[in-house]
């Protein structure tokens, strides 16, 4: 629950709030009443400036008093040189004339020893016990005008306000901590909600539901999580598809020799045991069978190596034009059956893993032989051509038509065929082309088919061509 993203939100605009409120709090009602004296100075200041740029003007008296009555400032302006001339705009009422006359003495004094020719002074009145401000400043000091300006204003009691603008606050603030509770849930379930969506639907995905709906949501983020989900639950069909697929065949392929094997035992066990002839034939069929069946394993196991990469990769430089020569050596029964076409150019390394290639080439030529056409002609080629080995097999069969061709590399795949054309008699597991496609791309070799329908079929594949240092060279040889 206190893990959850409902909770998590929550608690962020919750504390985001409270933070905001302590803030709000510490400006407006604690500084309150320095911030209010620091607008009073401010005035005061603005006051005398204005008293100052009217100071020779004809109507500065009235300038002072309707400045004086604005502001509800006492002002009082005392001539140096003309006594006479001062006066007074009292406004002040409540305090009395002689404590401000007292304290208005005594500035005066300190005003014409002091640097800046200003005085402002903060004064407690005893008799309201109130505070106020008094300013006193020199104007054209030391001239026939010299006078003196007072300003006196007082500083409201600011307890009133403060309960005032506590109970406002209170007030703001509860609705917007009810307000913000609202949307900080709102939010929080509009987030969450799809994703407990997302997840709902994930769940299924164990079940072997894989085409369930993900739920996006109108969040970029989420939605893309959606879309990742989906796409990765389109592939684990996919690979389940596959998984249940190599699975049907696999058994298919393994109970069909297997039914071979035990009938043909049967009838040697009743029937043909004491017949030399046909014990032999049926003996024959069963090592046939046999040798199928220990193919197909061996393929299943090569290929599910190859695929989950935990097969050994063991690359050096190799003697290509040697090695094929040797593989071709192992098809040497077959030349009384099959016209073979060679050409092979001397002395071509690459470098590649030596099993592995074999494996290739083997299974290239193994398959020019089983699909070549009635005259048996089977082309097995190797030649440089820039900077590259290229290996060419091709038979003159029934070739693969286009629609086929992209699959063939997959493993499994057999093209449908009217009739077995199988020429060994061999049918073969559909996983060779597999077992190539892999191993040429563990090597990064490119490789290829042309076929025509009815003309033959090519498999190619091009290794790029060793450069060799005189001393792997004499390695290899050795
Ligand atoms: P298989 O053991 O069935 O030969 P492969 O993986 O070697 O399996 O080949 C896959 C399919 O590609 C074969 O079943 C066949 O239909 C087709 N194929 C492979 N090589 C040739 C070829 N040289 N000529 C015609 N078809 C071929």
């Amino acid at each position: 629950m206190f893990k959850s993203i409902k909770f998590k939100i929550w608690l962020s605009i919750a504390s985001l709030l409270v933070f905001i409120i302590a803030l709000m709090y510490i400006l407006q009602i604690m500084s309150f009443p320095a911030y209010y004296e620091y607008m009073k100075t401010a005035e005061i200041r603005k006051a005398v400036d204005t008293i100052e740029e009217n100071w020779y003007q004809d109507n500065i008296k009235e300038v002072v008093s309707d400045l004086a009555k604005e502001k509800k400032f006492y002002v009082q302006i005392v001539f140096t040189a003309l006594p006479s001339l001062s006066f007074t705009t009292n406004e002040i009422g409540k305090v009395s004339t002689d404590t401000l006359s007292k304290a208005i003495l005594q500035l005066k004094g300190d005003i014409l020893t002091s640097q800046e020719g200003y005085i402002m002074r903060a004064l407690e009145s005893k008799e309201i016990n109130q505070k106020a401000l008094l300013y006193g400043t020199v104007i054209a000091k030391g001239t026939d005008d010299e006078a003196f300006i007072f300003i006196y204003n007082y500083i409201q009691p600011m307890g009133t306000t403060t309960k005032i603008l506590e109970s406002q606050f209170f007030v703001v603030t509860s609705f917007i901590i009810l307000l913000s509770i609202a949307i900080s849930v709102f939010i929080s379930m509009h987030i969450s909600k799809p994703i407990i969506g997302i997840n709902k639907a994930a769940k299924q995905l164990p079940q072997g539901k894989f085409n369930v709906k993900i739920p996006k949501g109108e969040y970029l983020e989420i939605s893309e999580l959606a879309k990742t989900l989906e796409s990765a639950a389109k592939e684990i069909e996919k690979s389940d598809i596959i998984r249940k697929e190599l699975l049907s065949n696999i058994s298919h392929d393994l109970r069909t020799p297997l039914t071979m094997i035990k009938a043909y035992a049967e009838m040697i066990r009743d029937l043909s045991g004491n017949n030399p002839e046909k014990r032999e034939k049926h003996l024959a069929v069963i090592i046939d069978e046999t040798n199928r069946l220990s193919s197909l394993v061996n393929d299943i196991l090569d290929l599910s190596r190859l695929e989950s990469g935990s097969e050994h990769f063991d690359p050096t430089i190799i003697d290509f034009s040697k090695e094929l020569a040797e593989i071709l050596k192992r098809f040497e029964i077959l030349t009384n059956n099959y016209d073979f076409e060679i050409e092979i150019e001397e002395n071509l390394f690459i470098y590649a893993d030596k099993v592995k290639i074999g494996q290739v080439i083997y299974n290239l030529i193994n398959n020019s032989i089983t699909y070549t056409g009635q005259d048996k002609k089977i082309f097995v080629r190797l030649y440089s051509e820039s900077g590259y080995a290229r290996f060419e097999a091709q038979d003159t069969g029934e070739g693969i038509p286009k629609e086929d061709l992209p699959f063939i590399w997959e493993r499994y795949y057999k093209v449908q065929k009217n009739g077995d054309t199988h020429k060994m008699g061999k049918v073969g597991t559909g996983l060779g082309l597999s077992i190539v496609k892999n191993v040429l791309e563990l090597h990064h070799f490119r490789y290829g088919v042309k076929s025509a329908v009815g003309k033959g079929s090519l498999f190619w594949f091009e290794a790029p061509i060793a450069q060799l240092k005189e001393n792997s060279f004499a390695t290899e040889d050795n």
